[in-house]
């Protein structure tokens, strides 16, 4: 008897730091998908795999896949590993619902053991979505990763960032292996260090240095003439003396150094002398901060008519004629920003109970397959030790122990390489999704019990980069709360 499969494809991802990561590799995700497959009977005809790169999105081959699901619409079945691989921007996630709804798709996360349809409550959808978004989020944690591998290039001495201007970053290629180092720009340099000369005189203003720099024709990298604050960051940068700030330890660096330390000290006294700090502006316009003017994108600042009405407009002198809105006009249409993204209790104790399952979920299939790799690896051992003994006793050639010996003993170094990075908690999106949850649930009510500069605080938490625009103000999210400020263009996710 012949059983009819029915078609699936899968999808997996990547990024490249993961790659690296045992259990992470797309190969792993593949056979993972293929025995799930196997197991429930689909036959899987076609693979998309995006692999991410620091500068590369990897969303290409998810929309392909899109594609071919719109193509061949008598496929069905996606299977992926878990959220965080198959999907990170809302708009994969709103691209996904409406294949769910049109085309009546499942989306299989296998590993979550979680069926994404048409009829997954909204809830759930929601919470994918929040999964989604914080994986996202997870990601570009991930980065800070790879500044593991940036610290030990610094306690090597090798700063491991872009070199201050005056250096350049140089990489070579000796006996195949890449080295990187910072070497002098010979045509930067001499004018870098004598302007270090020119301020520890502590008869020039930075201004004047400024001026100075740009007349002897120091240009940025990009080309562009040098700005005061420039000149203010150059001439406090330790760089230039041999050593370099990292991770705030001070490290003694391999680079040249460019000027002496007593100069440098010495600049940093003309600093002390002739630059007092700012004194901290206070702001009155509680909103001001937060705006940008839509048309010019210059700032936004406040002015006070008849002594007691307070209008925001634009700063943008020429050309811009923003009108004036009133401040009170403001305060409401960022209330209604902040209403966007507030929850109730019963969505929020929802999405509690989904959190505390999947933890448990997690840390049950975590403890399963650490008792497997036990299992196996007392196993090997037991083969070695017996395999051993027979060899001694001549019952084996030493060529078959040899090559038996060596294979196993590369499988236990994998196992307990595995076993380590089971022992190491994965990242907990639950506890962060939760923080984010829980405060969405308390902004209102605390919102509205502050004053209005306590309120702007609260305001930039939530919001970056907001514009205004004529009377119409054009709230931006930051990445946590995107997906609960647009839940409502999207009903069906829990809005
Ligand atoms: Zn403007």
């Amino acid at each position: 008897m012949q059983i009819k499969m029915e078609k699936a494809i899968l999808y997996a991802r990547v990024s490249s730091k993961e790659q690296e990561q045992e259990g992470y590799s797309i190969p792993a995700q593949k056979k993972y998908l293929y025995d799930h497959a196997l197991k429930n009977k689909y036959s899987v005809v076609k693979e998309f795999v995006d692999i991410e790169s620091a500068k590369q999105s990897g969303r290409k081959n998810f929309v392909d896949m899109v594609k071919f699901l719109k193509k061949n619409r008598q496929i069905k079945i996606v299977l992926c590993e878990k959220t965080d691989r198959l999907s990170r921007n809302f708009k994969d996630i709103a691209t996904l619902d409406s294949l769910i709804n049109e085309s009546d798709i499942k989306i299989i996360l296998v590993k979550e053991n979680f069926v994404l349809d048409k009829h997954s409550r909204s809830s759930d959808k929601l919470m994918f979505g929040f999964k989604a978004l914080i994986a996202k989020h997870y990601i570009d944690n991930l980065s800070e990763e790879s500044k593991k591998g940036m610290n030990q290039k610094a306690q090597e001495g090798i700063f491991p960032g872009l070199a201050p201007l005056g250096y350049k970053n140089v990489t070579k290629k000796e006996n195949d292996r890449v080295l990187k180092t910072i070497e002098i720009d010979q045509t930067r340099a001499p004018l870098i260090k004598r302007l270090f000369e020119l301020y520890s005189t502590g008869q020039y203003s930075l201004k004047r240095m400024r001026d100075i720099a740009n007349e002897e024709g120091l240009r940025s990298r990009t080309g562009k003439k040098i700005h005061t604050s420039f000149i203010d960051k150059m001439l406090k940068n330790i760089f230039y003396t041999g050593s370099f700030y990292w991770s705030g330890k001070l490290c003694q660096g391999k680079h040249i150094p460019l000027i002496s330390k007593k100069l440098f000290n010495m600049v940093q006294k003309s600093f002390q002398r002739f630059n007092k700090p700012h004194r901290l502006r206070k702001r009155r316009f509680a909103y001001a901060g937060l705006l940008k003017c839509a048309k010019c994108g210059s700032s936004i600042t406040a002015e006070i008519h008849k002594e007691k009405f307070i209008y925001y407009r634009c700063t943008g002198y020429r050309g811009c004629k923003l009108t004036y809105v009133r401040e009170e006009k403001i305060a409401d249409m960022l209330f209604q920003a902040i209403k966007k993204i507030s929850i109730d209790e019963e969505l929020l104790n929802h999405c509690r109970k989904v959190f505390k399952n999947e933890n448990k979920d997690q840390c049950e299939y975590r403890k399963a397959q650490s008792e497997n790799l036990e299992k196996r690896k007392n196993l090997l051992k037991k083969r070695l030790e017996k395999i051993y003994v027979d060899k001694i006793d001549g019952k084996i050639p030493e060529e078959t122990y040899d090559s038996l010996s060596s294979d196993w003993q590369e499988e236990l170094k994998n196992i307990n390489e595995k076993l380590i990075n089971y022992q190491n908690k994965d990242f907990d999106y639950t506890e962060e999704g939760l923080k984010i949850l829980e405060f969405a649930n308390k902004i209102l009510p605390l919102y509205l019990r502050q004053n209005k500069f306590e309120r702007a605080k609260m305001l930039n938490i939530v919001l970056s980069n907001c514009t205004l625009d004529g009377k119409k103000l054009n709230p931006h999210y930051k990445k946590a709360f995107n997906l609960l400020a647009e839940r409502s263009l999207y009903p069906n996710w829990g809005g």
